[in-house]
């Protein structure tokens, strides 16, 4: 079990809301699991933010799972444009720049995951009177040196409200936001050992050998993990090859395209 901070442990005996971001992989589950081991499941929303089709069918049926699992309410949240017409839209209105997110400029998860998620969080937080929002993101040290070089708890100073008295009396009520990342230090190893424990499945595409599951392709993925998710999800990885063909951008920072990557060709439109 991960050293949980004292500001944590006071955020959960002060009755914060603890907003469990789960993309229906493996950490998310791991820290949802983590979570409920020391908060009350009154305190905790798990929430989904999907993204249509882009993502591996059942992603969002595994997110519920998860919530029911440690007896929590479950939202989901989905921005009004799409992966695709993300891309579309870039490529129609600035055509000499790269129109695919890439690992540096992640607007895939900003637009589409980030924003939507906090909006939500801040909206369900200010229905129900929390003045503390523990944001719960399943990032782990192992996966990448950017991600180790993340704090395990960080005050959100964009995301906090200073309280406020006004001169005529009236008081409004801050809100205090701190980011969580309850699995920071557990290995691959010990997060499937968790979920296994704990009596949960995983998503089926980790025993087709995916590293990761939520986009069916994700620009950060591996080789394997785009062969398995052009495999098994073979309308999407048209969509996104002939869009890819389409633009003369490549989704792959990499810059092989996706039938380069996966051995599978492009079927004409
Ligand atoms: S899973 Fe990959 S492609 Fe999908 S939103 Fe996240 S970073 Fe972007």
């Amino acid at each position: 079990m991960t050293h949980i901070p004292d500001q944590i442990l006071r955020a959960a005996d002060q009755g914060a809301l603890f907003a469990v971001n789960d993309s229906g992989g493996k950490d998310s589950a791991a820290s949802g699991l983590a979570i409920k081991s020391f908060v009350d499941p009154s305190q905790i929303l798990v929430l989904h933010a999907t993204l249509g089709e882009s993502e591996w069918p059942g992603a969002l049926e595994q997110a519920r799972t998860h919530a029911e699992h440690i007896g929590a309410p479950f939202m989901v949240v989905q921005a009004k444009k799409t992966f695709l017409e993300m891309v579309e839209h870039r490529f129609q209105t600035r055509p000499e720049v790269a129109s695919w997110p890439s690992p540096a400029i992640r607007t895939c998860t900003s637009d589409l995951k980030s924003q939507p998620l906090k909006s939500a969080i801040k909206r369900y937080a200010k229905e129900h009177e929390y003045t503390t929002v523990v944001n719960v993101m399943g990032l782990r040290a192992e996966e990448s040196q950017r991600r180790a070089s993340k704090e395990t708890c960080v005050l959100s100073e964009r995301d906090t409200i200073k309280p406020k008295l006004y001169k005529n009396g009236h008081y409004e009520r801050g809100r205090e936001w701190l980011e969580y990342l309850p699995i920071h230090d557990l290995t691959t190893e010990v997060v499937f050992g968790t979920i296994a424990d704990a009596g949960l499945a995983p998503h089926y595409a980790y025993s087709l050998g995916n590293e990761r599951v939520s986009c069916v392709l994700c620009i950060m993925g591996c080789r394997s993990d785009l062969q398995n998710g052009a495999r098994h999800n073979s309308s999407v990885y048209q969509k996104y090859a002939q869009l890819e063909e389409r633009t003369g951008w490549t989704f792959s920072p990499s810059r092989k395209t996706l039938p380069e990557l996966t051995g599978i060709p492009v079927e004409s439109c």
